[in-house]
């Protein structure tokens, strides 16, 4: 096998040729050539009293469930499935999926030219193919001086995902309703197990209207400029909930005002799922690890 190692403060090194290791994973691997690779994100929590937490941990695993299936990957019914594969669990105080976690609001840029995900895709699976194709256009982001990807589809520019985080606008709607509001899982969303945490929470309080529904990015302007936008967020298991503060669009820098807002109803998110997840509010959504 040849190979060469590069690194940022020296390059590119010196060729070598070497007989093929004993890797657990193989350099021919499909996982490494085309993507036949998923996985899963979930944390641990050390609760208030010691013991240690898992939230829902049975949505993430029904989700890996339908990733495999997706991937042909074992647990599968695929006719072209692999004929190995190799699942790994990495342990670590904050994985590189969790880098982020702060409560500081974030600037987005919203452009149609890159596409997450589409129908009949794998947008709804977390396979790593989505989000290896994601990163050019995160950079491209950062290079505007934003620190996300809003993802949008479709010609009436619907607002779909954070960067690697569902969406949620909490606003007074077309119909004078004060609402919280989720694209749907149409085959283009990630079903996040936040996101579907803070859909069980709203409907449970019951206090606002709460919908799975699509908004455009010509609603949202609409409602900006009626002064009719409360708080805008991303939800993800890393951050839990993440305040937005503008986007980028067309050129234009909206604002959000979000921060105006407390952000109340987002603070309020934050609070009790982590009430729960850290063992301060007893509830049935967390398992104790022994
Ligand atoms: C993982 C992920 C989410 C959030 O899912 P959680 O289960 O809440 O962590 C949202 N969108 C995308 C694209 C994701 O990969």
């Amino acid at each position: 096998m040849l190979t060469i190692e590069w690194s940022m403060a020296s390059g590119w090194e010196k060729p070598h040729i070497k007989p093929l290791e004993n890797l657990s994973l193989h350099p021919a691997s499909s996982s490494l050539h085309y993507a036949v690779e998923l996985f899963e994100g979930m944390k641990a929590y050390r609760g208030v009293d010691g013991k240690i937490r898992l939230f829902r941990p049975t949505l993430n695993m029904n989700r890996m469930v339908r990733s495999a299936q997706r991937a042909t990957l074992p647990p599968s019914l695929g006719v072209k499935k692999p004929t190995k594969a190799l699942l790994y669990v990495i342990l670590s105080p904050v994985g590189p999926y969790f880098a982020s976690g702060s409560f500081n609001p974030i600037s987005l840029w919203a452009d149609p030219k890159y596409v997450r995900a589409w129908k009949g895709g794998t947008g709804d699976c977390k396979l790593g193919g989505n989000y290896g194709s994601s990163i050019y256009a995160q950079q491209e982001a950062l290079e505007l001086g934003c620190q996300q990807v809003l993802w949008l589809y479709g010609d009436d520019h619907q607002i779909t995902e954070v960067g690697t985080m569902n969406l949620f606008l909490y606003w007074i709607n077309e119909d004078g309703e004060n609402e919280l509001a989720t694209p749907p899982l149409d085959g283009i969303i990630l079903p996040g197990v936040t996101r579907q945490s803070i859909l069980d929470l709203a409907c449970n309080w019951g206090e606002f209207k709460v919908s799975e529904r699509y908004i455009t990015m010509s609603d949202l302007m609409a409602a900006l400029e009626e002064n009719r936008v409360k708080e805008m967020f991303g939800a993800g298991t890393a951050c839990i909930v993440c305040p937005i503060s503008k986007i980028l669009y067309k050129g234009k820098h909206l604002h959000i005002p979000t921060m105006e807002n407390g952000p109340q109803l987002t603070t309020r998110f934050l609070n009790k799922l982590n009430d729960i997840q850290y063992g301060r509010e007893d509830s049935d959504w967390t398992v104790l690890v022994s």
